[in-house]
């Protein structure tokens, strides 16, 4: 059985929920497609969610009647058939009838994932009344059925591959499968959701559970870029990552993958495709556990992070210091993507910044505080680059007139992290292009 993602541009208009529908129809094997939203969805209704919690129903309202009107042209232009087509406006009366409703109650965090997952119960359940309509046999299989994470958020694998599994042999005959990616339920049984992006997280996580021969993730492009496409004019696609670059790259990001994604499917060894939707011969980008090739594959670019430094003249031979530093930001379950060391001092970097204040106050104690907001940390990755000299007189050659606050080398083989501030993003991966790249 494979797994067949596509995202919110590859269902966006009818006439690609059309083309994914003949896609998949292709396939001699058993498919599971995991749906995104159709684009722009999501976003409208985030800002739903966002007018509903500062108490504009007005404008929440208006949101609501706007992006329903989109649906409306959707389906009627989607669907040929009497039936179908009322079987769709129903669909589509019934998830807004639901919004209009929210708008009337108090608001709650609860309810606002309620918002966000109309998205993706929206593009499923159309997207099964086009195969009705074509008379192609299929199943779909609610998500809130069998994604689930825990008290921290994270996906619980072991009882996803049971419910999954159990799920599928009530299907035995049929042979494709629809489901939502990015919904969930959490530990409190509440809808909830795997963060913005999350369907590629789903994905990886469905094609785990059920060890599938593959996991595709259909996009806009073809493949993991040597650079972000949205920022720099030329760049190519990378034909072969090992799990653990595109790992960093999705981490460090490369926008293509939820930062999360590449776990579940490395952790049970499914290869994962990155696959264009509007080009489906390409090639693309395929992810396994060889690396293809040693030296850079790509950078990528993580925005809005926060570096603090903290300087102590008690760190000076004192063991224990970093842990009671790490320790604070433990409690208050904030990530930390960078760390550099001095004898005196330590910078740490963190991209959530909810805790903030609580966690500057615990460091005090500790020394002088400071903290550089609105930074970006580059990401060089490919395979063994951190032991290449070349690689590294590469790299810093071609950056030496930006200010770099912290480099991270040697953490890992596959990845070379710079921190610098925002506004050299640009200018240091359109550097980096021509000086890794010769782009
Ligand atoms: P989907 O809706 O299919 O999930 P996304 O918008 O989430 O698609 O991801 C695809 C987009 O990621 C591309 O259109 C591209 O602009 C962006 N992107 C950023 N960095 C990269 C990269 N290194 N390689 C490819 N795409 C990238
Ligand atoms: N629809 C969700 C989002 O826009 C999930 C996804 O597209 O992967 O974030
Ligand atoms: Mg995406």
């Amino acid at each position: 059985m494979k797994i067949m993602k596509f995202g919110g541009t590859s269902v966006g208009r009818p006439e690609r929920m059309q083309h994914i529908a003949a896609m998949v129809t292709k396939e001699t094997e058993p498919v599971i497609v995991v749906l995104s939203a159709l684009s722009g969805t999501t976003n409208a209704l985030v800002e739903i969610g966002e007018l509903i919690a500062k108490g504009d129903r007005q404008g929440a309202k208006k949101a609501i009647d706007k992006l329903e009107a989109h649906y409306q042209t959707f389906i009627s232009d989607l669907l040929k058939k009497k039936k179908t087509l009322d079987t769709a406006k129903a669909i589509v009366a019934e998830h807004f009838e639901f919004l209009n409703i929210i708008l009337k109650i108090s608001f709650s965090e609860a309810l606002s994932k309620d918002i966000l997952a109309q998205g993706e119960l929206l593009s499923t359940k159309l997207f099964c009344v086009y195969l009705e309509e074509k008379g192609i046999e299929h199943q779909l299989l609610p998500a809130l059925e069998f994604m689930s994470i825990d008290n921290n958020d994270e996906p619980q694998i072991g009882s996803i591959k049971v419910k999954l599994t159990q799920l599928l042999k009530q299907y035995k005959s049929k042979k494709l499968f629809v489901t939502q990616g990015y919904i969930c339920r959490n530990a409190r049984g509440e809808v909830d959701n795997l963060k913005r992006g999350g369907s590629d997280y789903s994905a990886s996580l469905i094609a785990a559970a059920i060890n599938a021969s593959v996991c595709e993730i259909w996009t806009d492009i073809d493949g993991m870029h040597n650079n972000d496409p949205r920022i720099v004019k030329k760049t190519v696609p990378v034909e072969q990552l090992s799990f653990e670059e595109a790992a960093e790259l999705a981490y460090f990001g490369a926008k293509i993958l939820h930062p999360a994604s590449i776990w579940p499917a490395q952790q049970y060894n499914v290869p994962v495709k990155l696959l264009n939707t509007m080009q489906p011969e390409a090639k693309g980008t395929t992810i396994t556990e060889k690396a293809g090739s040693d030296g850079v594959k790509a950078v990528a670019a993580k925005d809005n992070i926060i570096a603090i430094r903290i300087k102590s003249s008690r760190m000076l031979l004192a063991y224990g210091f970093l842990r009671k530093v790490f320790e604070v930001f433990e409690k208050y379950r904030t990530p930390i993507d960078m760390v550099t060391t001095s004898e005196v001092a330590v910078s740490i970097t963190i991209d959530n910044d909810s805790n903030l204040k609580k966690i500057l106050k615990e460091l005090e104690p500790f020394g002088s505080v400071e903290v550089d907001k609105n930074q970006t940390i580059i990401s060089v990755v490919g395979n063994q680059i951190a032991q290449t000299e070349d690689m590294v007189k590469k790299l810093f050659g071609s950056i030496m007139n930006i200010p770099v606050r912290m480099v991270s080398y040697g953490g890992s083989p596959h990845n070379i992290s710079l921190l610098v501030p925002a506004e050299f993003k640009t200018q240091i991966l359109q550097q980096l292009n021509k000086g890794m790249f010769g782009l």
